[in-house]
């Protein structure tokens, strides 16, 4: 019998740490740059940690696990793993994307990838098919679902068809839903991006990204760009992070019925505008979520009747801290059109439906009346300015 995923979280496919002979139950920080070796032509399977290190290699076993691939790389952020990724491709590649990305992979692919001579294409994959847009260089198709900040719901088995017909590789960031309620790889895809800053990790207290692969093929390409370009996670964080997975369906679940709460509370709000969480019926988005994933998560955009509104709330509420960054216990307000996507270009920000109106909400595991009372308060105090 396959193990459950909460097992999967605290021991991964493996047994009790293996290899450990004295018993700690904690798997050790393996703190050390360098590796012995027995005798000219052997090692212990460690040489130097850029390559590998046991603790990031136990980190990436439950990873691996937990999506449901054969094998995780770990790297020093999201960021870090996408800039790796990105090295699978050769100048005259084409990509197509998803527009609605997190903003530091919009500031990747144009200040950057397109420097290094691969192009892109930005398509609105819940309503253009990708076909028109495949070229004879088209190497990828990548995609966030649910997008971040708007929420959109991107079908990805009826992506990975479309990839396969025409041998592209299908690359999903599945940070929002996190493994615990969404498995691309089993749906189709080639390679899984999280940003395990956020659900994985889960504490607002580390950077670390993976890319996951079902493929020994992509898996080993993939290798030698790690030890290659260096970004790969230190021990210390990659015990900070085997500590905060031991958690994700406890904190996933907790935070999820935190959301339905608020998203109920938002909708009953005359000054919110509209509210864009997958796991409401009647939505296109809720139908294909429902689909694809056990779960609609935690990460709420909203929108409220003005500008100064927006801004009166991020002031004025006493809980909740106004900060980037989502998926950690502690709740936060974001302003994507400042923060997370402001070097997005404002013509896409607009297109996209980022307006200055637009809020983003990562709801994490208080009391779920704290946090509805506190954003009430901020939103009741608002006086509008004649
Ligand atoms: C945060 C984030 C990233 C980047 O990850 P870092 O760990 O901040 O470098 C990539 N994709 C998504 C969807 C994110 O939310």
């Amino acid at each position: 019998m396959e193990r459950g995923i909460e097992t999967k979280c605290i021991y991964g496919d493996g047994a009790t740490p293996e290899g450990e002979q004295t018993g700690s139950i904690s798997f050790p920080i393996y703190q050390t740059a360098t590796f012995a070796h027995p005798a000219v032509g052997q090692s212990t399977g460690f040489d130097y940690s850029r390559l590998q290190n046991p603790t990031r290699q136990q980190l990436e076993q439950v990873v691996a696990s937990l999506e449901g691939g054969t094998d995780a790389l770990a790297f020093s952020s999201g960021m870090a793993a996408l800039t790796a990724l990105m090295e699978l491709f050769r100048p005259g590649d084409h990509i197509i994307t998803d527009a609605d990305l997190y903003g530091g992979s919009i500031r990747l692919f144009r200040s950057i990838s397109e420097k290094n001579g691969i192009a892109f294409s930005q398509i609105d994959c819940t309503r253009e098919a990708v076909e028109p847009h495949i070229r004879e260089n088209t190497r990828a198709i990548l995609i966030e679902t649910p997008t971040n900040p708007m929420m959109n719901v991107i079908d990805i088995r009826k992506m990975a068809e479309a990839a396969k017909r025409y041998g592209l590789l299908l690359i999903v960031d599945n940070t929002f839903l996190s493994p615990y309620f969404q498995k691309p790889l089993t749906l189709g895809a080639d390679i899984v991006i999280q940003s395990g800053t956020k659900f994985l990790g889960g504490h607002n207290d580390t950077l670390a990204g993976f890319l996951v692969t079902g493929s020994a093929e992509l898996s080993e390409r993939l290798r030698f760009i790690l030890k290659t370009v260096g970004s790969g996670l230190a021990p210390f964080d990659s015990w900070l992070m085997l500590r905060g997975i031991k958690t994700l369906p406890i904190r996933m679940e907790r935070a999820q019925e935190n959301a339905q709460a608020i998203v109920s509370f938002l909708l009953g709000e005359e000054r919110v505008r509209k509210v864009y969480y997958p796991g409401i019926p009647g939505t296109l988005a809720y139908e294909v979520c429902r689909r694809q994933a056990s779960g609609f998560g935690s990460m709420i955009t909203f929108e409220v009747e003005s500008r100064e509104l927006a801004v009166h709330i991020l002031r004025s509420t006493k809980l909740i801290p106004f900060a980037e960054s989502l998926g950690g216990v502690e709740t936060l307000l974001t302003y994507p059109t400042t923060q997370t996507h402001a070097d997005v270009p404002e013509d896409v920000q607009r297109r996209n439906g980022i307006t200055d109106r637009v809020l983003r909400l990562s709801v994490g595991i208080e009391t779920k009346e704290d946090l509805i009372q506190d954003l009430k308060q901020a939103m009741d105090s608002f006086v509008a300015s004649p």
